[in-house]
């Protein structure tokens, strides 16, 4: 099935850019949010970006009306959905929210549209059944900032058709992603877990006293060539947010005690970028 009406529910740090990003790669989008004032605030960076965009030569001003044309913001689910081949969800990672609202997408949404969530960490079938059709369903996951990372991973049900996995792959490359493929369901899909083995030994190697933070990020960027190292990843993702997961798998029996300096800097506030200092000290003005 092509696709060519694209809807993402949810226009928070995630929503916001999937939805532009596939405005700006030609696809008619609406975006829908039930939380008050979230599309306006979305419409007004919309334009932001767009006018950056237009400022820099990198598109025509008539490019960037085209976009916005294309770009709908709509407060009722049902409109939004109504005529979309395929629906993003995109809200907050609460598994009962992310189930309610997707028992209610299915019904509102045409038959044979295709359901995806972006979900980090809830698999498919922990979702799939509240659609009714879950060979229509799977995971469909971005990267933060969703406009710019050129990753997503397309995680397969047990009960994905592969028809909606061929059109999710052609999707992709049409919003100019390249799609890697998690074949069989998996807690973390593929490149959070690589980054979980990565952080597991960077916090062993920091706590233990064998080398410093800024010394273990070196290693993975002139030793592996990674373009970031491990911490200064985390403070990019959050400190809070790397915080919580680890919590919730100490909780849930699937990994050790989330590492004193992270609980530490999460503690004094000191969260990463967006607060300025986490492992480093970042100028954010
Ligand atoms: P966010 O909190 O920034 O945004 C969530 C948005 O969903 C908010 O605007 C909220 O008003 C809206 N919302 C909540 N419940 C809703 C409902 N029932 N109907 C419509 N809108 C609703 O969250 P985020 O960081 O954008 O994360 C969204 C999803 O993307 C999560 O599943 C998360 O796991 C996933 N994800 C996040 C990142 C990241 O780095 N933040 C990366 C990859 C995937």
């Amino acid at each position: 099935m092509e696709i060519k009406r694209v809807t993402v529910i949810g226009g928070g740090t995630m929503g916001q850019q999937i939805a532009l990003n596939a405005a700006v790669k030609g696809f008619d989008t609406t975006l829908t949010d039930s939380f008050p004032g979230v599309l306006d605030k979305v419409a007004t960076w919309s334009k932001g970006y767009l006018d950056g965009r237009v400022a820099k030569g990198k598109m025509t001003s008539e490019e960037a009306a085209t976009i916005t044309k294309r770009f709908h913001m709509v407060e009722s689910l049902e409109a939004a959905v109504a005529e979309a081949d395929l629906v993003i969800e995109a809200i907050v990672e609460v598994l009962d929210a992310k189930k309610e609202l997707l028992a209610k997408v299915a019904k509102m949404a045409p038959a044979n549209a295709i359901i995806v969530s972006n979900s980090s960490t809830f698999v498919p079938s922990s979702m799939a059944a509240a659609t009714g059709k879950p060979e229509k369903f799977a995971n469909l996951h971005y990267f933060n900032p969703a406009l710019h990372m050129d990753l997503v991973e397309i995680v397969v049900g047990p009960q994905s058709s592969p028809e909606t996995i061929k059109s999710l792959v052609s999707f992709a490359a049409k919003i100019g992603k390249q799609a890697i493929t998690v074949q069989k369901e998996i807690e973390g899909f593929i490149v959070n877990r690589l980054f979980g083995a990565l952080t597991t030994e960077a916090w062993f190697l920091v706590e233990n006293g064998y080398a410093t933070v800024e010394d273990i990020d070196t290693a993975a960027e002139k030793g592996l060539g990674h373009p970031m190292g491990a911490f200064r990843t985390m403070d990019l993702a959050g400190l809070d947010t790397i915080y919580s997961i680890r919590l919730a798998k100490y909780k849930a029996g699937t990994g050790a005690t989330p590492p004193k300096i992270l609980e530490e800097k999460v503690k004094k506030g000191e969260l990463g970028r967006k607060t300025g200092k986490g492992f480093y000290t970042y100028d954010n003005k």
